[in-house]
């Protein structure tokens, strides 16, 4: 077995990072690691995810808590000793696949651990949403949120997006500033869907296309100039998240969000 860590760039990550190559006897490769430790915040654990997709990812958490991360900086002889001895267990968490097509026949694929978005910052998008072969709706607006559950507590919270439980099979719609009025009309409400859907976004013919078409998955963003349609559906893949000991979905909420305890 081989490992890697990878930090945020500060000295608290330093210094952890000088004392798990000392005491890890495992050996260091960043080429191809079977474990990964991600050191920082939420989006050092995330970019690890996606550099090093097959790995298995231990996240220590530094500065304020993190929500993906299943180590504190307490906890580090813990997971030293996990590994060493390889004792630790494995939180597997649903990601997203995300496919967008081109006019002139390009296929792009990526994966999302939070979500995948679809915006235009500047000019109005205008979007035929289906579901599976289904119609769903004409949106208008900024654009679309697609999260997963253990997603849903970041981009899509500030939406109004329902926090799901990481234990429930689904991906959330939520709408980014979406036009209603009269003259325009969109679901408005966040859409929670089974995880056998597939969802499918196509730029709606007869209007002007933005020029200013985005794509993102979690921190990553392309700018899509001729953008035929996007699929998002369950990737087969996981985002496995090495743990010591089983945290609640619950308490992860609680200690994330709600100060006040009893
Ligand atoms: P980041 O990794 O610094 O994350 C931004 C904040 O979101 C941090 O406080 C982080 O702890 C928190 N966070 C990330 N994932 C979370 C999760 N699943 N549950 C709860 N909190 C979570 O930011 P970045 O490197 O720019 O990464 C991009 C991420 O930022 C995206 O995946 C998206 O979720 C988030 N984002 C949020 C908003 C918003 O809330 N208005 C807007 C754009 C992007």
């Amino acid at each position: 077995m081989k490992y890697c860590i990878i930090l945020r760039d500060n000295d608290e990550s330093k210094k952890i990072e000088d004392l798990l190559l000392s005491k890890i006897k495992i050996e260091y490769d960043d080429k191809n690691p079977d474990y990964v430790i991600a050191v920082g915040g939420d989006g050092t654990i995330i970019k690890a995810g996606h550099k090093y997709p097959n790995a298995v990812i231990f996240g220590i958490h530094t500065g304020h808590l993190g929500h993906y991360a299943n180590y504190s900086v307490e906890d580090i002889d813990i997971l030293i000793d996990n590994i060493n001895n390889n004792t630790f267990n494995i939180q597997n968490l649903d990601v997203l696949s995300a496919e967008f097509v081109t006019e002139s026949g390009n296929i792009v694929n990526d994966f999302a651990i939070n979500e995948v978005t679809i915006v235009s910052p500047l000019r109005t998008l205008i979007l035929d949403v289906n579901i599976d072969d289904d119609f769903f709706e004409r949106y208008r607006g900024t654009g679309l949120c697609i999260s997963t559950p253990s997603g849903s507590t970041a981009y899509n919270k500030s939406l109004h997006g329902s926090v799901i439980d990481y234990r429930l099979k689904a991906m959330q719609l939520t709408e980014i500033a979406g036009i209603n009025s009269t003259a325009y009309k969109t679901l408005g409400s966040p859409v929670v869907l089974s995880y056998d859907r597939r969802i499918k976004l196509e730029l709606a013919r007869g209007y002007e296309v933005p020029k200013d078409v985005f794509i993102t998955v979690d921190h990553i963003s392309y700018s899509i100039k001729d953008l035929k349609c996007l699929y998002i559906f369950y990737d087969n893949k996981k985002m496995k998240m090495a743990y010591n000991k089983p945290e609640e979905f619950i308490n992860r909420i609680s200690r994330s969000f709600l100060i006040s305890k009893k």
